[in-house]
């Protein structure tokens, strides 16, 4: 798969279940979790640690507040779209990397 060709789709990351296009995620890497999945400018890491395989849009605008955000346990994420389902996961080595940080 060509990241360039499919840069405005939409992908899920693995780790936090943030949505953004491929592109984004090239540019900004993902907002809660590229620390350790460092995704900016890494097309094989995007390859790794994102997916197009999701389901369902939940839009969280504030943190903290929403019902939503506390049942998805997502309240400490940044604002913006998440993925209810994925399908894949991350490698178990960057999986618990991202659970030592939390
Ligand atoms: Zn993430």
């Amino acid at each position: 798969m060509s990241l360039t060709r499919d840069a405005k789709q939409l992908r899920a990351c693995l780790g936090c279940l943030f949505v953004q296009s491929g592109n984004d995620f090239l540019q900004k890497g993902c907002p809660n979790c590229d620390q350790v999945l460092q995704l900016q400018q890494d097309k094989v890491a995007i390859q790794d640690c994102t997916t197009s395989q999701f389901d369902g849009l939940i839009a969280m605008a504030q943190p903290g507040q929403s019902w939503v955000a506390k049942w998805q346990r997502i309240d400490h994420r940044m604002p913006g779209l998440y993925a209810v389902k994925v399908t894949g996961s991350l490698p178990a080595e960057l999986r618990e990397q991202l659970a030592n940080e939390r």
